[in-house]
């Protein structure tokens, strides 16, 4: 069976950026038993831009991560960015793997990561590569493929901008998700609206703007107090502003247009 496949209710995974502690966990896990949250996302190893940041617990997040998940039967997804990521998320039963941004720029590794994989059944999810190039990301999935997995979901997290004037942290670029979608009708596809706006305030609205382009659901980051978040703190909502979002959004007729695209 598999994990992700189309249908008409969407798809909602969220979680914090990253694990900080076994109670953020607790309260997040608690908050969801009331929410169709279909899988915890939580960021064990940050990939930072630059060192000195916060870059996660690591085995210690993954323990914990496993408790939660046997406590509350949630399912849960971690980013790997290193084959012996793999073999970790594998030891601690993690349900659901991501490649990051910053990974999927590299084919290499991206190769490494599919090597790893390789027969052992986990779903996985293709970030979009910080670049706005929808043959790298496609290059990376079709790398998941040709090792035999099947279950993949794509993942609209914006691209890098140098732009002064820019309204969000990443521009969500929609003609190249949408380009993804032309060439590849068949894969899910979820947007990520905390990545695109970086700010907490908006990400309703994208997330609105995501499903009425037809995506297939959304990755929303969650923080049980945003402000003293360890990463990404500028852009995670509450459990109880992600169960209002949940409730107030519109799930229309999707229109891919022209005019939806101008960034
Ligand atoms: C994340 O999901 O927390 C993350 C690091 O995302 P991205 O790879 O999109 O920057
Ligand atoms: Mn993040």
């Amino acid at each position: 069976m598999s994990f992700f496949s189309k249908s008409s209710a969407p798809i909602y995974i969220a979680g914090p950026c990253s694990v900080e502690s076994k109670a953020q966990l607790h309260e997040i896990a608690m908050a969801f038993k009331s929410m169709p949250i279909q899988f915890m996302r939580a960021g064990v190893w940050k990939p930072r831009t630059r060192p000195g940041s916060f870059e996660g617990l690591g085995e210690q997040a993954l323990q914990w991560l496993s408790e939660i998940k046997k406590e509350f039967q949630i399912p849960i997804a971690i980013e790997v960015a290193e084959p012996a990521h793999v073999e970790l998320a594998l030891r601690y039963d993690v349900d659901v793997v991501w490649l990051g941004a910053r990974t999927v720029v590299n084919p290499f590794q991206v190769q490494r990561l599919a090597d790893a994989l390789q027969g052992v059944h986990l779903p996985v999810m293709i970030k979009n590569p910080v670049t706005p190039d929808v043959d790298l990301w496609i290059g990376a999935i079709e790398r998941m493929e040709k090792v035999g997995i099947t279950d993949i979901a794509a993942v609209h997290r914006g691209f890098s901008t140098y732009a002064k004037s820019a309204a969000y942290r990443n521009e969500p670029n929609w003609i190249i998700p949408i380009e993804l979608k032309r060439r590849r009708p068949e894969l899910i596809l979820i947007n990520d609206p905390s990545h695109i706006t970086g700010q907490s305030a908006h990400v309703a609205a994208m997330a609105q703007r995501a499903m009425d382009m037809g995506f297939d659901g959304l990755m929303i980051e969650t923080h049980p107090n945003p402000s003293s978040a360890l990463s990404d703190a500028a852009q995670q909502i509450t459990p109880a502003a992600l169960a209002v979002l949940i409730q107030e959004l519109k799930i229309r007729t999707p229109h891919l247009e022209a005019s939806n695209c101008a960034n």
